[in-house]
């Protein structure tokens, strides 16, 4: 029987994964599952689908995971290194779902078994890229993408040369601001950022699509995964989120992947890859949709885009100081601390503050470097944060 782990299956996409494996009751032995703050939902899902252990990232709620799991059986763990040690337990297959670089270490220790990693956690990619992709090679190991751009330009691409590929347009919905006039922006809320039109998110990452520093990333991933050059990788706006990626081949042929917008089917891809299966998605009917648009995104509105081309173009720590600044500024914007136009400006000035530290094009030579980077980037942007409240 095929064994699988789960981490991040509190979250959003966790929760879309437990979904599927549910639905194939027998089908599957659950190793682990691990969550944050949400022990309620991991104790109970971890008694619903029969896991051996179940880990929380956070070492003060253990007891109440004991609690919670008290006579079934079920181990219970807690903090940091916890996670890396269930990520050690063998599974066949691994979903990466824990959000932000708090999934990197875990996501590494998981390929040691030649596993099959199923990738959401974007964040390994933008930060570790090259390591995480050197890793995987060392242990034969198999990464599957599960960013449904990402699974789209996996699908486009099977059975191509990636030789062939002149272009890579990944799309955009545009977030919950795209229709905001240009100067109401600086104002925009929590609340107002947080509201997607078409995709069920976390808070975080639904706030990354209005701001577009999710798109970044994308950008930023697609180049690592895919090993495509950043000037052949693009982004267009595609409000109705039909059309995920298409991919451009030299003979001018336009391969594009449709699909409604719910995470398990990119996530059920992932899960039955190679093969196709039965999944509990919408189908599209192309004539009640009747019109897809697609239009150039204004760098003005979503200035993201043009310093995600810098660090593509930049390479080695670029990506994992974008992403330590993002996630900063983005608590600084979630804190009330800056404005959403500003979380921009932060990351701009914490690339150009660390390039005078060190070369940024010069990679990290381990996983311990990365979050060395990443926690340094993380205090320079904290301190640009109190740079703009007192400006
Ligand atoms: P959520 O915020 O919904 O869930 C995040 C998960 O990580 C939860 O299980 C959470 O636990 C856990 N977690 C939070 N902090 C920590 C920590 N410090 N250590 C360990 N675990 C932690 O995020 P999403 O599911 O939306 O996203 C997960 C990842 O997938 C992200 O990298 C995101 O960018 C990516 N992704 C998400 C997509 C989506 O549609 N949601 C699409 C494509 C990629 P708890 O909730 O119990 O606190």
């Amino acid at each position: 029987m095929r064994s699988i782990s789960v981490f991040g299956a509190t979250g959003s996409i966790g929760q879309n994964t437990l979904d599927l494996i549910a639905r194939a009751p027998g089908g599957y032995r659950v190793v682990a599952l691990t969550g944050g703050g949400n022990v309620a939902q991991l104790a109970e899902d971890a008694r619903r689908l029969g896991a051996e252990i179940a880990v929380t990232a956070y070492e003060d709620r253990l007891e109440d995971l004991r609690t919670a799991l008290a006579g079934t059986g079920i181990e219970a763990a807690a903090g940091a290194q916890a996670l890396v040690e269930a990520a050690d337990r063998p599974a066949d297959w691994i979903m990466s779902a824990i959000v932000g670089a708090a999934g990197l270490a875990p996501g590494f220790r998981a390929l040691r078994h030649g596993s099959t990693l199923a990738l959401a956690n974007k964040e390994s990619l933008v930060t570790a890229g090259p390591l995480l992709l050197a890793e995987a090679r060392r242990h034969a190991a198999t990464i599957l993408p599960v960013d449904s751009e990402h699974s789209a330009i996996f699908q486009a691409l099977a059975g191509e040369e990636i030789g062939a590929v002149e272009k890579i347009i990944v799309t955009a919905s545009g977030g919950g601001l795209r229709d905001w006039p240009l100067e109401a922006l600086p104002m925009a809320t929590v609340a107002d950022a947080g509201a997607h039109p078409n995709w069920d998110m976390g808070q975080r990452i639904t706030i990354d699509s209005a701001s577009m520093f999710n798109k970044a990333m994308e950008l930023i991933e697609t180049k690592e995964f895919f090993g495509v050059p950043s000037d052949r990788i693009e982004a267009v706006i595609h409000p109705q989120s039909i059309v995920h990626a298409l991919v451009g081949f030299r003979d001018g042929a336009l391969m594009a992947h449709l699909g409604a917008p719910d995470m398990r089917h990119a996530i059920g891809y992932a899960l039955h890859w190679p093969e196709r299966r039965d999944l509990p998605v919408a189908r599209i009917d192309l004539a009640q949709i009747a019109t897809l648009e697609f239009y150039a995104p204004d760098p003005r509105r979503y200035p993201a885009l043009g310093i995600a081309r810098a660090v593509m173009e930049t390479g080695g720590r670029a990506g994992c100081i974008f992403n330590a600044a993002k996630e900063t500024a983005l608590d600084g914007f979630l804190g009330g601390r800056i404005g959403f136009m500003d979380m921009a400006g932060v990351v701009d000035r914490v690339l150009d503050a660390m390039s005078s530290d060190f070369r940024l094009s010069d990679p990290p030579s381990d996983l311990e470097e990365v979050l060395a980077v990443d926690q340094m980037a993380r205090e320079r942007a904290w301190a640009a944060i109190e740079t703009r409240e007192t400006a």
